[in-house]
């Protein structure tokens, strides 16, 4: 909640923090694919990001990609640069329901992407390593085994941002907006425009997963939490 120009805290303890300026980096929960064997081979053969690193795990091999958005397909069009072939699951029966059309063309038109419909993963396998996992198609209840050493799943992240208050504007999945554009926001009262990681609030700034628009890796949210030290900096001069 804010009194007057600050921001106050409650804590879970009944404590409460006064503060100009405020940073928010709760992060986000990654939806898991909750079946068997997943929680087994996270790091292992199953990933939550498609980088270069990740990319070279599957070179010349077989990947999953797990998802029906824009991440999945761009995590898609990636690996198949590097992947032998990259199968990508979706649940429903339309790629271009979730993601932006020319996205679904170019993973279309990309032959070594080859499109799941109604396909979900039912189990892993694997000893230390993930080696293979059971698919069904979801219409036929039909069940295969794929050999497979990586699973990349991009299947949505919940914000962990139930406890803000209105004043704190969002998008529409509830990730933190920032930046300029927000002195629109009624909830901006200065003269100034907002800088670039500061909220709909004057004095509260938002970092890492959390923030709308994030790139959701380690570095960027160690890197985003540094330059909100330079703005409160500024913030502060200002106020
Ligand atoms: C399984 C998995 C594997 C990943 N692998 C990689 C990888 O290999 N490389 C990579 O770059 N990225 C990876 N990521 C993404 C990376 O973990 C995140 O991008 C990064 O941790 C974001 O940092 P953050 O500080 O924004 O949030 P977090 O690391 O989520 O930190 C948020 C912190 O805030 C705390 N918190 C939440 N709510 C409250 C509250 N109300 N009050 C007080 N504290 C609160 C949480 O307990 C947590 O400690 C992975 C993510 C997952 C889930």
């Amino acid at each position: 909640m804010f009194e007057s120009a600050y921001a106050v805290v409650h804590m879970d303890g009944g404590e409460t923090v006064t503060a100009k300026c405020l940073l928010i980096a709760t992060g986000a929960d990654y939806r898991r694919l909750g079946v068997e064997g997943c929680d087994r081979f996270e790091g292992r053969g199953v990933y939550y990001a498609a980088t270069i690193a990740e990319g070279q795990l599957c070179r010349g091999s077989q990947a999953i990609v797990v998802g029906g958005g824009n991440s999945a397909g761009q995590a898609a069009v990636f690996l198949s640069g590097q992947a032998r072939k990259v199968l990508l699951l979706i649940r429903g029966d339309d790629l271009y329901k979730n993601m932006s059309s020319y996205l679904a063309k170019r993973i279309e038109q990309t032959p070594n992407i080859e499109l799941f419909y109604n396909t979900a993963i039912r189990r892993m396998n694997g000893d230390t390593h993930l080696e293979s996992v059971d698919i069904v198609d979801q219409t036929t209840g039909q069940e295969r085994t794929v050999a497979v050493s990586c699973v990349f799943s991009f299947i949505g992240a919940e914000p962990r941002t139930a406890w803000l208050p209105a004043e704190i504007e969002r998008d529409e999945k509830g990730f933190v907006q920032t930046g300029a554009a927000l002195a629109r926001s009624r909830y901006w009262t200065s003269v100034r425009q907002p800088f670039l990681l500061e909220t709909s609030r004057m004095g509260v700034f938002a970092a890492g997963d959390v923030r709308s628009g994030s790139v959701k890796r380690v570095a960027s949210a160690v890197g985003e939490g540094a330059m909100a030290v330079q703005f409160v900096h500024e913030c502060l001069t200002h106020m």
